[in-house]
């Protein structure tokens, strides 16, 4: 294990800031799903990549309801011998709207919300916000809305209690003092002229209509999500560091994205799959758990001509997997949950995950000693920095990856990702040196034979 700082060229480094301003770009345009399959198909595209369901090429995207998507390129071998894959998720810990979000408190119009996967609330006060999502009119028109990512855009914030009237608040316990009810967001607050009740509320439904042609009963089927608006940032005086929201998981994302467009020869075909819904347990249509996967494997074989009774299951069997998921970095400030030893430090390398899951390596999928000594390896034979990770120490707590899914069909599959600081907060820690050897590892599993 090494510090990557110690251990690279000059070339290198400067591979490591050029690649870190591409990220950056990256995480700054996609803050839910639907904007990272947007990049992701658009990106595709450009690089000739074509619809997998009408088209039979080497190289195809399938994607399904704007929320999941795959990536195939074709290799020397057949889809029978197995793929390569790498599978990560794009959704992240966020707040909703619910179905019915406006009501007037106070002469202030708020939103309600409700929270999308493990988040610490109180990070989430007091932080300027944006909304994104998609609207569905009475027409069925499908509209896209964005507002707080530009200077010149409203922010919207989740205002808390003053400390000077904190008195009670600050003796309760932490999720009892900032509840998942109180998230609710500051919308406006002019009244309507002339009303009498709920006059910010029609004030505001008045803009929504002349503005963005949005009624109160759109939001009711309406999409819509509560993010940080701020963009990623360096920190450190060195500018070492990426500060972000969104990391957990679109690190991995980026990274194995950017290793698959720069690969020229493959020896077996590439399947990069790119998941929604992991954080709120891989359930519903456009998950892991979803047989989106069994059937994109399905049409290539298909496309291959080598569809078959058990064809589609054997192919899956005879993959390798890559479960690209980040892990938790340890933290200076709280180093009492870390197994000093066995977690993984920024700046440390891509981290090998051989086990999640929490107490006894319950609802975790381990990878064998036989993976993992090939997956080392590999790292070792093409100087990829790499370090182990684990979620902190025996009973500290814990956490699951979509692994397990995948490990159902019998193919091999290991948790392979940057180490982040920070996790699941609104603005996520990771590591330029440990972006760059992210990349570097999924490149050197998606070539190798
Ligand atoms: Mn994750
Ligand atoms: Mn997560």
């Amino acid at each position: 294990m090494a510090n990557v700082w110690e251990k690279i060229s000059s070339k290198e480094k400067e591979e490591i800031f050029s690649l870190a301003e591409e990220y950056k770009k990256f995480l700054g345009l996609c803050k839910t799903e639907r904007e990272v399959v947007n990049y992701i198909t658009s990106l595709a595209m450009e690089n000739g990549y074509k619809d997998g369901f009408n088209y039979n090429e080497e190289k195809l995207i399938f994607s399904d309801k704007d929320r999941i998507v795959a990536i195939y390129k074709r290799g020397k071998r057949k889809a029978i011998d197995g793929f390569k894959i790498i599978i990560s998720h794009i959704d992240s810990p966020r707040l909703d709207l619910k179905p019915k979000p406006l009501y007037e408190d106070s002469e202030l119009l708020l939103l309600d919300t409700q929270y999308y996967g493990g988040i610490k609330k109180y990070q989430w006060f007091s932080i300027p916000l944006a909304i994104h999502g998609v609207i569905v009119n009475k027409y069925n028109r499908r509209q896209y809305i964005v507002i707080g990512e530009e200077e010149d855009e409203p922010v919207f914030t989740i205002a808390d209690l003053l400390p000077h009237l904190g008195k009670i608040q600050k003796d309760k316990k932490i999720d009892e003092a900032l509840p998942g009810e109180k998230l609710d967001v500051l919308f406006g607050s002019i009244p309507l002229d002339g009303e009498k009740e709920n006059k910010v509320k029609k004030n505001i439904l008045k803009i929504l209509k002349e503005k963005y042609e949005v009624e109160e009963e759109d939001l009711v089927s309406a999409d819509i999500t509560i993010v940080p608006a701020y963009k990623p940032r360096d920190i450190g005086i060195d500018r070492s560091l990426i500060g972000g929201y969104g990391q957990d998981d679109r690190i991995c994302v980026w990274t194995s994205l950017k290793a698959l467009m720069d690969i020229e020869n493959n020896e077996y075909p590439i399947l990069l799959l790119f998941v929604d819904r992991e954080e709120i347990g891989s359930f519903g249509n456009t998950s892991a758990r979803s047989k989106f996967l069994y059937v994109v494997v399905k049409r290539i074989l298909e496309i291959e001509k080598s569809l078959n009774y058990y064809s589609v299951e054997s192919a899956l069997y005879n993959s390798k997997a890559i479960s690209a998921d980040v892990t938790s970095a340890t933290n200076p400030n709280f180093k009492e949950v870390d197994d000093p030893n066995n977690s993984a430090k920024l700046n440390y390398g891509v981290a090998i995950v051989k086990y999640t899951g929490s107490g006894g390596k319950y609802y975790s999928s381990e990878a064998s000693a036989e993976f993992t000594g090939y997956i080392r390896n590999l790292f070792n034979k093409h100087n990829v920095i790499w370090q182990t990770g684990i979620f902190g120490k025996v009973d500290e707590g814990g956490g699951g990856t979509v692994a397990i899914f995948l490990a159902e069909y019998g193919m091999d599959i290991i948790d392979i990702g940057a180490p982040i600081l920070n996790m699941h907060s609104p603005f996520e820690i990771s590591s330029k040196a440990d972006l760059y050897m992210t990349y570097k590892a999924y490149k050197v599993f998606l070539e190798s034979e």
